[in-house]
């Protein structure tokens, strides 16, 4: 075997590996969510990124594969933004078998239009964009909108939320509209950035840059976002662990009267279950008691 057939074979090896890892990941996160059920019909959000691509390309890749048979539709907006190459995700799209539609909307000029010189202009845009992709879903019948927000946007959301919003909430997997009438997943929610960026660079996905319109997200986001990785390099695993913590929330060990029936404490019930079958029910749940018991000491 000569040199470029060696690095063509590692190549493929890795691509294979990090696809097997994000197949698995985003398979559990669609079973642990119910995101996917028999004869939906996902309506498929591509920006042009990295996320995007990586989220279409696994999700066709399990269809293939799936025990229930449901329908993919991968929809690009096309928001005006100048220098925006119209044609690289019409020539990609037509390359699989995917059907797929350009939707033409120039909210670019709306948002340069009401929004200060100098300001950030992501948070009216993100909601325009919202706003025409959600009716576009109805209008061809989409039972479920997929975004390609992973792990890292999670956390990034939750420490946002926490720093700058006084409140313990994040980006939610699925999630029914304010409205009601969609449904949103985000089938790589456990996928880590990355997997998806080394995955996305292997595969030579077209990525469109997002900063054509000459805005950037918040700053805010990218402290956070340097801070994770700060985390990442410094601390291995503590995202992981920050991760799972997501997943294992204990409402008698915050502080939010809303959430957890303080008031009606008795004494004589661990953690306020009042009821024995619960008592049972949630110490069967509960993945880390032992924490429990260590964090109430
Ligand atoms: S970077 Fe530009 S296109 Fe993306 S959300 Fe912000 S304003 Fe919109």
């Amino acid at each position: 075997m000569n040199m470029s057939e060696e690095l063509a074979k590692q190549q493929k090896t890795r691509v294979n590996k990090l696809q097997k890892r994000l197949r698995r990941e985003t398979g559990r996160a669609i079973e642990d969510f119910n995101m996917i059920e028999d004869g939906d019909k996902v309506m498929v959000c591509l920006s042009g990124g990295k996320d995007s691509f990586a989220m279409l390309d696994i999700l066709m890749n399990l269809q293939r594969s799936a025990p229930i048979s449901f329908e993919l539709v991968a929809v690009n907006m096309d928001q005006k933004q100048p220098g925006f190459p119209e044609h690289v995700l019409p020539e990609y799209l037509s390359k699989l078998e995917v059907p797929f539609h350009i939707i033409e909307r120039d909210t670019y000029s709306v948002v340069k239009e009401l929004v200060p010189e100098g300001k950030t202009t992501c948070a009216l845009c993100s909601r325009l964009r919202r706003g025409t992709l959600y009716g576009f879903a109805e209008e061809i019948g989409a039972t479920k909108i997929a975004l390609g927000h992973h792990r890292d946007d999670i956390l990034e959301t939750f420490f946002l939320n926490m720093f700058y919003g006084g409140k313990l909430k994040s980006m939610p997997p699925k999630l029914v509209s304010d409205d009601g009438r969609n449904m949103v997943i985000r089938p790589l929610a456990y996928a880590r950035e990355k997997d998806i960026a080394a995955y996305a660079e292997l595969r030579e996905f077209p990525i469109i840059p997002c900063n054509l319109c000459g805005s950037q997200d918040g700053l805010q986001r990218q402290v956070i976002k340097e801070m994770l990785q700060d985390w990442d390099k410094h601390h291995p695993g503590r995202i992981e662990t920050m991760f799972r913590s997501l997943r294992h929330v204990v409402p008698s060990h915050l502080v939010d009267t809303e959430l957890f029936d303080f008031k009606s404490l008795e004494r004589g019930y661990p953690h306020g279950i009042t009821d024995q079958n619960s008592v049972a029910n949630s110490q069967a749940a509960s993945p880390v008691p032992e924490m429990i018991d260590i964090l109430s000491l």
